[in-house]
């Protein structure tokens, strides 16, 4: 009998849900465990608070002996907590979190000890961090990064550690995680935004970029999930049929959560309040055991802190209830799979959405500069973007024709469509009295009310305006925001420095009124980006076909999609902006293309050994149960048995040639395998791995999946679809 399977199933039924008790009320519990602005006024004197609020706020220094007293106020206050330790909180280029310990305890001598934690120990630190990925950056002779406090972000208690979140950089200056360059982009966004805004509004001092992600996952009995390797070693199953029931019925999506799942998003949301993480959101998703988490929206970087403290303690809490949290992009084939929109807009220092659209026809246009801006900062940098949101795991849903396709287009209904199209005959030069009239009345006067009954919300487009924002919907729900936020930042910040320069221009040169150059710059822009807007039907092949004559780029795999971050185009880009270093740009390309081999070459060997080790062991031993059945029949039917006996006999064929088809497909994978890995350019042996070993693993999976049909269940090793899916 399949011991182990079994054995998981029976532990799974026998998980009932944990009982959940409120930690209180959430307005109560929000930020309790986040040295906030609360906390510091509190606990810090006026003078050390307002230098960290304009640290914050204007990015300004802060003074070393401040950082002491936050320093020793964090302490305190944490000390309250029942905290013992402290880490510099970081993302390296892995896309997880990394932390290091560090206890505040120290000794004096003579048997005396204190708690401490001072500036020095808040502001930078060295931990012996030279094992993460830096592509190159740092060799291992040299291998010094140090963590430098992000004060922006705000130190939180999680369990009885103290964590600050931090930059990461290696000792030559060079960013070696997520953080940094997003950081930088959500400058370079703030000053060229800011410049543009003061057209409209000369108040404006700045201009923040706000990220909403709302987290997708699935939730599987933990005990489900250790029973199969392929889950525990990839965070994904790599070979299952699928169960008679699906996702067919439409059943899950919107239902009544199980008390389980119930209970354990309960758990979670209370840890994200007093974590400060505003979670608002929760329903079912629409394949069994899928769900969505989604928060109010924040500050860009923040929002980016926080989805990936979430990942992390997500795992933990689900842990506690029994589960596993699978985030990978297509844990199951033939079901939905999981993304992380990023809802994404910017907005003043005064307090207005710059893509929503106003009351006035002024404001109209302010929502418009940036509405068509972003939309062709999307159109130029398309592949770039594209580029951002690309791993091993995000290739299931974007190349494999589920939500959105690999070819990236703006989706902004039919509407803003109109609006547009007027816009675009706008005549060239200055205007009449007559057509700014009619413009500002009739077109750009017209936008609210037009809005309202957009309701058409196209699911198919990887990024959509949806009201007041633009949602990024072809985001991985494994990835680390930052990357997609960093590229997206920086595309429309470029975008804004040129519109300024060109409506400049048209003002000095031309003699334009200020209004009179935005409409004309907009008008071209306008024509200029007409190829990056798609209304249809994104998964349709006439899409496909549409796209390619429009000059878009189709790139359905990550080593081919990643070459655009390496572009002169994406290089200069970043440098201009002082996003990224050409090294910094080209190490994130370096890490990200060896990740996708590794990450296949893994799957390929989990692959292998299951098939070999444990699936074709099984059918041969069904097999030979088949086979003394027929025997049997033999030896008591005699002549006859052949026709007694055909259905055990056709059985006995199939069998042998899935095992055959398993062997010679392993055996061609492991000889891929073998000759890519012996390629040194990594971007060849990336595409090695894509093309030649890649493709093997639908070979090898299909046949393992026949015989799961044909082989006795008792017998079968691997805890089946139905099971994962379907056990509460
Ligand atoms: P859905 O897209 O699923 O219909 P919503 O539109 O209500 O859901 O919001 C999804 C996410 O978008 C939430 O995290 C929400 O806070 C965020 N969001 C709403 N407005 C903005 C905005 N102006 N900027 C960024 N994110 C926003
Ligand atoms: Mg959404």
């Amino acid at each position: 009998m399949a011991t182990l399977r079994f054995h998981a199933v029976k532990k799974s039924m026998a998980h009932k849900p944990i009982s959940y008790t409120p930690k209180g009320r959430r307005s109560d519990i929000f930020g309790q465990n986040v040295f906030n602005e609360n906390t510091m006024r509190q606990y810090l004197t006026k003078d050390a608070f307002e230098n960290v609020i304009n640290a914050i706020k204007d990015g300004k220094k802060i003074d070393r002996s401040v950082a002491d007293q936050v320093a020793s106020s964090m302490k305190d206050w944490a000390l309250t907590k029942g905290v013992t330790h402290y880490t510099h909180w970081f993302q390296p280029l892995t896309g997880a979190t990394a932390e290091k310990h560090d206890a505040f305890f120290e000794t004096l001598g003579e048997g005396l000890s204190i708690e401490k934690f001072d500036g020095n120990q808040l502001v930078q630190q060295e931990p012996d961090a030279s094992s993460f990925p830096s592509g190159g950056i740092r060799n291992t002779f040299e291998a010094r990064g140090y963590t430098a406090w992000d004060p922006s972000s705000p130190a939180f208690i999680y369990g009885t550690t103290l964590c600050i979140p931090t930059i990461f950089v290696a000792y030559t200056g060079e960013a070696l995680d997520y953080k940094t360059p997003l950081l930088r982009a959500l400058n370079a966004v703030d000053k060229a935004a800011t410049e543009v805004c003061k057209y409209f509004d000369k108040n404006i001092k700045k201009v923040t970029s706000s990220l909403g992600w709302e987290q997708e996952y699935f939730l599987i009995d933990k005990s489900l999930a250790a029973s199969r390797p392929d889950i525990t070693l990839t965070g994904r199953t790599l070979l299952g049929h699928a169960p008679a029931k699906g996702q067919q019925l439409d059943d899950h999506y919107f239902g009544s959560i199980p008390n389980r799942a119930l209970n354990f998003m309960r758990d979670l949301e209370d840890e994200c309040m007093l974590l400060g993480i505003p979670v608002k959101t929760r329903h079912n998703e629409v394949a069994p055991n899928q769900f969505e988490l989604a928060p109010i929206f924040e500050e860009a970087n923040l929002a980016v802190d926080h989805n990936s403290l979430l990942m992390d303690i997500m795992g933990r809490v689900a842990s506690k209830h029994h589960f596993k949290v699978l985030l990978h992009e297509k844990p199951f084939a033939g079901i939905n799979g999981s993304g992380k929109h990023n809802n994404w807009s910017l907005s003043t220092d005064t307090g207005v959405n710059l893509l929503k659209p106003g009351k006035t026809p002024m404001s109209n246009l302010q929502f418009l500069t940036f509405f068509v801006n972003t939309i062709k900062a999307v159109h130029d940098h398309e592949e770039l973007l594209r580029a951002a949101i690309a791993s091993a795991s995000n290739d299931h849903r974007l190349g494999a024709n589920e939500a959105p396709p690999a070819i990236l287009s703006v989706f902004i209904g039919t509407q803003l469509t109109k609006v547009l199209d007027e816009l675009e005959g706008v005549t060239k030069g200055k205007l009449s009295p007559e057509e700014k009239t009619e413009l500002k009345l009739n077109v750009i006067g017209k936008i609210p009310d037009v809005l309202l009954d957009n309701t058409d919300r196209n699911r198919t487009s990887p990024f959509a305006f949806t009201g007041n924002k633009f949602e990024f919907r072809a985001v991985g729900s494994m990835a680390n925001c930052g990357n997609p936020m960093t590229v997206l930042n920086t595309i429309v910040a470029k975008q804004l420095k040129d519109f300024k320069i060109e409506v400049d221009k048209l003002i000095d040169k031309k003699d334009l009124k200020k209004d009179e150059a935005i409409f004309n710059v907009i008008r071209e822009y306008i024509k200029a980006s007409k190829n990056i807007l798609f209304e249809g039907n994104g998964y349709s092949e006439a899409w496909e076909k549409e796209a390619k004559k429009r000059g878009l780029s189709n790139n359905k795999t990550t080593p081919e999609a990643l070459k655009a971050k390496i572009s002169e185009k994406a290089l200069k880009l970043f440098q201009d902006l002082d996003v990224m270093s050409e090294i910094e740009t080209k190490a994130r390309y370096e890490i990200e293309i060896e990740a996708y081999s590794m990450h296949i070459q893994i799957e390929g060997r989990v692959l292998g050994d299951i098939a070999r080790n444990h699936i074709v062991p099984t059918a041969v031993k069904y097999q030979n149960v088949l086979i003394e059945n027929v025997q049997g029949l033999k030896a008591i039917f005699e002549g006859e048995f052949k026709n007694i006996a055909k259905e055990q006999i056709g059985l006995i064929q199939a069998i042998s040639e899935h095992i055959e088809g398993i062997n010679t497909n392993v055996t061609k994978m492991i000889t891929a395998r073998k000759k890519a890995n012996a390629i040194e350019n990594p971007e060849e042996k990336a595409l090695a791995y894509c093309h030649k070993v890649k493709p093997l693993f639908d070979d090898i999976r299909y046949h393992c999946d026949k015989l799961e049909l044909l082989v006795d269940d008792e017998v079968w090793p691997l805890t089946k679809y139905r099971e994962l899916l379907f056990t509460r």
